[in-house]
Parts: C-alpha cells; structure tokens; sequence
C-alpha cells in the first residue's frame, strides 16, 4: 500500500466556453477551488435554486455514448473528459459551476480541460486523498469480446485492447499506462474522440450534432481521418483510456489497481466503477488504527 498523498483543489477560478456536440448549445464552465472532502460537483446556475450535483457513480445515469450524471431531474451530461482532465492532474475538490446540461466538446479530448487547470494551478489542501484498493480480481463482461477488469496493483495503471476489424485505419490498437500527472498531460490528455463516417452519417440525420465539424472529432474515413492529422498513431486507443480515467473517476477515490479492458465503453466501466466500490476496500487515515486495533484485540 503507498501511502496516502494530499487532497489537492486549485489555486484560482477559471473558465472555458465552447459548444456541446449533442445539442450545439453553448455552455461556460466555471472550475472554483473546493475545500478538503469536498469532491467534485457540478453547479447548474441556469436553473432555479442552483442545484448542485456530486460527480459520484450513484448519481451516473444511462445515456448512449457519453457520461450522463442525474440528481431529481438536474442532468450534467458528457462530464467524462472533465472527470479524466481533474483525475488525471490530481485535483481531487473543485466546484464547476456550468450553464447547460450539456459540457463543451472542443476537439474531442480533455486538452481545454488541461490547459485551464493547469493554468489555474494546483493546491495542496491538509487533508489525505482516500484510496480504494482491490484485493481480488473483478471482472464483467463477456469472455471474449467486450470485458474490463480490475486486480490488485499498488497505483492506477490502465491497459487497453482496441480492435476495429472492419475499419483497417483504426485496426487493433494496444497501450498500457501508468495514470498519473505526468503522463496523463503528455501522453493522454490530448486524445480525441473518433468515430467512423457512417456513425458521423446517421447521427446527422437524427438531428444530432449538426454544429460539429471534422475539427471537433476525428472521423474515420476509408482512407483514415478526415481533413485532420493523428495526433499519436494509437491515437484511438489513447482516447478509449482517458474515457476509462474520467470513468473511474465517478468512484470519489484515488483507484489502486490494473484495468484491462477489451472494447467497453461508459456502461462497463460504470458498471465495475460501482462493482468496485462494492468489493474493494477504502484506504482513509483511520484505516492504519483500524488495523492496528484488530491486532491488539
Ligand atoms: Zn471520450
């Protein structure tokens, strides 16, 4: 077991504005320092009475393609590439105070999520960040295709399995990371979204996304991206990864353990997120005088 580092919140506000690629709406997001054990929440101040809403798996509820966190009838949606840039930097209290469900897409990664909390900065708060650990391996899914599981390992470590048989551009694409500051901001922050032509196609004609262009998302054509450049040839994989991170992040801990997982998406990695809370253990400062009381007992 490491032991248990600093909460951390940031050193100043700051704000970034774009648009959503579901609804096209624009939408500002205000990140504000938190105290200790504060966590993460969303503030709708578009709505009456302001109702906050805690970034925690209980909260999360099922929509198609993104992360969707709902309280009384108050959404936050697409919240999962906010969630990864917070985790993947640390920042374990903020208040983000939003004035749409919907959060803005940018280019498809969490880079504008980095670049602000980088610019407001981090700072250290004299609390310890709990963490949740496994003791056994937890798996779901099916056998073959479309699984993720969790076992024990002393820090967050990711590897995924990506593999696109019927789109050769993208094909099988494997990378295994340890997450955390460093390499989150150099190797994952920056990975965007994709999707294929015919995707792209169908959610035009549902009336969806009418505002995104290809500069928002990579758009995998027959011949690769379309009128966009990879920023990392495992680009893809990359980006399935950051989506794992902002995930887990719903859990309310610093997670210890290796995640495999082979081509999940949102739902599975909220389902163990929750299978995780339930089976795994939390690591808080009054779990070592725990221990050492059953021993003296
Ligand atoms: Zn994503």
């Amino acid at each position: 077991m490491n032991s248990l580092r600093n909460q951390n919140t940031i050193r100043e506000s700051v704000s970034v504005t774009g648009f959503g690629y579901w609804s096209g709406l624009d939408v500002t997001v205000e990140f504000f320092p938190a105290p200790a054990n504060y966590g993460i929440r969303f503030v709708r101040c578009d709505l009456p009475g302001q109702p906050d809403l805690p970034a925690r798996i209980v909260h999360r509820s099922h929509s198609p393609r993104r992360t969707t966190i709902c309280r009384d009838g108050v959404s936050v949606e697409m919240i999962e590439h906010i969630m990864a840039a917070l985790y993947g930097l640390q920042i374990d209290n903020c208040k983000i105070v939003v004035n749409q469900s919907e959060m803005p897409c940018f280019d498809g990664s969490s880079q504008a999520f980095v670049n602000a909390l980088v610019e407001a900065g981090t700072q250290p708060l004299d609390q310890p960040r709990s963490q949740l650990v496994v003791n056994e391996t937890l798996r779901i899914g099916d056998d073959e295709h479309c699984w993720i599981q969790i076992e024990p390992c002393d820090h967050l470590k990711i590897s995924y399995h990506l593999n696109y048989s019927n789109q050769p551009q993208i094909g099988k694409q494997e990378f295994e990371i340890a997450i955390h500051p460093d390499t989150f901001v150099n190797e994952l922050g920056d990975a965007r979204t994709f999707l294929l032509k015919h995707e792209a196609d169908w959610l035009l004609q549902q009336g969806l996304g009418q505002r995104v262009s290809y500069q928002n998302v990579l758009v995998y054509g027959e011949d690769g991206p379309i009128d966009n450049q990879l920023r990392y040839s495992n680009e893809c994989v990359r980006h399935k990864i950051l989506d794992v991170v902002g995930d887990f992040a719903l859990s309310g801990y610093e997670v210890c353990g290796h995640i495999t997982a082979s081509r999940t998406g949102h739902r599975l990695n909220g389902e163990l997120t929750r299978r995780l809370l339930k089976h795994g253990q939390i690591i808080d400062q009054h779990a070592p005088q725990f221990i050492s009381s059953l021993k003296s007992a």
